[in-house]
């Protein structure tokens, strides 16, 4: 029988980067297990936005530590390219939101990210001329670094380098069981091909989690959920590149393309998940719910009137994989020795990719450093407990931004 030392299941862009990280640190042989192509789930149709404003200081500094790797990413990873546009990313809040703004970035200054709070004319400034009206918009801050990246590039930089590194990367094979020993360990994976053994398997099959866990008896809290973007060409007289803009008065995101005048918008409205949520990945085939789209373009239309006169290119969708906390599930699970996971990255993912890959694979080498310590707030056992990821800091509408 064929065998492995680890085999990572799922090639998403945390996928990729658990296997990359683990054939860096010499880990013995490392197989990544894909059912269909490399970014086939939420990696090949995220937004890609990359920034550091989260209100929970793990995950700014997570965060921040990725955006230095974005910057790097070349260097760092053989030459590959992750399609990183540091364009810069401003978030504009209302009145209520205003002192939770300075909060947030009071509490990121001393960490080291680049951030300041800017008026809204500053975010004008950095547009087309007459692109935002800015009326509601009580306060903004700027992240110069940030950006976005492509998510389906990153995915198969991080999963080309892992290769170099001596990783196989195997794709159109779907995992259909993980086999277990007499005493509950993991003994093998279940291919169609047949059964690879290994005593470590690495969970990342993203929105799949919870249909993939049911047959070891594990509920995994990730609810499947479909996420619109509508794609907007701008006029020539607004068609110049803007920056990133999280809206969270309309909520929602927004980007420009590099190459061509197009505006990209996605949702941050959770009222609308429990409303696109799916009850298993597989039911995901780019389907687009009712409305949605039409919102969204009235919330672009809002913030960049310019846009009005502005033909739509495209509107399709993608999806999530959403915990109760929007916090993903990175943990070794102890009640199946050799299971680890990484799941649940609830619309927020891409921009940490780079180092999840890392922190989860010095969690399999078994390291008890700090910076392992912190996946201690991702634990599976948090949602029996009842004790959710909590952010000091919360927006009004948006929350804990996520
Ligand atoms: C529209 C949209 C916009 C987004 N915008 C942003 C953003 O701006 N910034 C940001 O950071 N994040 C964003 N995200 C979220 C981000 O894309 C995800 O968090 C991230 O891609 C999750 O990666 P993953 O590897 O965990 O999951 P996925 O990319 O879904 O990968 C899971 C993989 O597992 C495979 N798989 C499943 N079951 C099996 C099996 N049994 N055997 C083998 N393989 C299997 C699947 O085929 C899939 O390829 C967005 C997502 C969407 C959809």
């Amino acid at each position: 029988m064929e065998t492995a030392d680890i085999i990572v299941i799922g090639g998403g862009c945390i996928g990729a980067s658990t296997a990359l990280h683990l054939a860096e640190k010499k880990a013995g042989k490392v197989l990544l297990l894909e059912q269909k192509d490399l970014a086939n789930g939420a990696s090949g149709k995220g937004i890609g936005i990359i920034r550091t404003h989260y209100t929970h200081p793990v995950l700014a500094a997570i965060a921040y530590e990725s955006l230095q790797l974005f910057h790097h990413f070349e260097e760092r990873f053989g030459g590959y390219d992750s399609g990183f546009n540091p364009c810069g990313y401003f978030v504009l809040v209302g009145e209520p939101d205003v002192e939770t703004l300075h909060q947030v970035v009071a509490m990121h200054q001393p960490m080291g990210i680049n951030v300041q709070l800017v008026s809204p004319q500053t975010a004008i400034d950095h547009c087309p001329p007459s692109f935002l009206d800015v009326g509601d918009v009580a306060a903004a801050a700027y992240e110069p670094d940030s950006g976005y990246g492509s998510p389906p590039k990153t995915t198969l930089a991080l999963a080309k380098r892992a290769a170099e590194l001596g990783a196989e990367i195997r794709t159109q094979t779907p995992v259909q069981a993980v086999k277990l020993d007499a005493e509950g360990r993991v003994a093998a994976v279940v291919t169609p091909d047949g059964e690879i053994a290994t005593r470590t398997v690495v969970d990342c099959v993203g929105p799949w989690a919870r249909q993939f866990a049911v047959h070891l008896g594990l509920e995994f809290p990730v609810k499947p959920i479909v996420e619109h973007v509508v794609v907007v060409e701008r006029p020539p007289a607004v068609a110049q590149f803007h920056p990133v803009i999280s809206d969270l008065i309309n909520l929602c995101y927004i980007r420009s393309d590099a190459d061509q005048a197009y505006t990209r918008i996605g949702n941050s409205d959770p009222k609308y998940h429990q409303q696109f949520a799916l009850e298993t990945a597989d039911q995901f085939h780019g389907q687009q719910f009712p409305d949605i789209c039409d919102e969204l373009y009235h919330k672009l239309v809002r913030r960049c009137p310019a846009l009005q006169s502005a033909s739509t290119v495209e509107t399709y969708s993608g999806m999530w994989g959403v915990t109760p906390d929007y916090q993903p599930i990175i943990d070794r699970l102890d009640f199946v020795p050799g299971l680890y996971c990484a799941v649940g990255f609830s619309g927020h993912g891409y921009k940490l990719s780079p180092v999840i890959g890392d922190r989860v694979s010095r969690l399999i080498l078994g390291e008890t450093s700090d910076a392992v310590k912190q996946l201690e707030l991702f634990r599976f056992s948090r949602f029996q407990a009842n004790d959710l990821v909590k952010a000091p800091l919360s927006y009004a509408q948006a929350r804990g931004l996520r």
